[in-house]
């Protein structure tokens, strides 16, 4: 079975010659633009374990703190 990967993840406008490009490459096959890598979930996951650690170390702060 022979997947189409330019009909599953559709096109995007290059910045650089506002040519359709494949969505899933990372670079422009027309003018050679490097797209920046999606990093939305990357760029967050260490601000949620972050808030996961200070909620969980934030009742601990405090209970130690009352004492
Ligand atoms: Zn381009």
């Amino acid at each position: 079975m022979k997947i189409d990967a330019q009909h599953d993840f559709g096109t995007r406008e290059c910045p650089g010659c506002a040519c359709e490009v494949p969505a899933n490459s990372n670079r422009c096959p027309i003018c050679g633009y490097a797209f920046p890598a999606r990093a939305g979930l990357q760029r967050g996951l260490p601000w949620i374990v972050a808030g996961l650690l200070a909620l969980l170390l934030l009742p601990l702060l405090l209970s130690l703190a009352a004492r």
